[in-house]
């Protein structure tokens, strides 16, 4: 019986579990992102390095916020937040929404420029 081989299939992350999970990898240009909450109960997939301001479209500037406990020092939560308001220094950091780096998002928009007639490949 295949009993005896054990349980070999990987173990299924659990909802409730804490533990740090891999972050996901974009199905469309398979690089990896981070999934942060924002203030207003959405979720913005976020690049996993930070670029200089200077070299981000202000529409893609986000910034990650840190809530810490206030009866402890320790971070609680972390919040991403759109940078806005005062412009940032042209060095300062700020990380880019996987969006703005994804190549497969832009070939989509580039394709979606042309008539879906044009293709003839059959
Ligand atoms: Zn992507």
């Amino acid at each position: 019986m295949a009993m005896d081989e054990g349980a070999t299939a990987p173990p299924r992350p659990d909802p409730d579990d804490v533990i740090f999970v891999e972050p996901p990898n974009c199905v469309r240009c398979g690089s990896r992102f981070r999934v942060y909450p924002t203030v207003y109960d959405r979720w913005v997939s976020l690049s996993l390095a930070e670029l200089p301001a200077k070299d981000v479209p202000p529409h893609f500037r986000w910034r990650l916020v840190n809530v810490a406990s206030p009866y402890a020092p320790v971070v609680i939560d972390v919040f991403a937040v759109r940078v806005r308001g005062i412009e940032p220094l042209l060095g300062e950091p700020v990380i880019p929404t996987h969006q703005m780096l994804c190549a497969g998002e832009r070939a989509k928009q580039q394709s979606a420029e042309k008539s879906p007639d044009s293709d003839s490949n059959g």
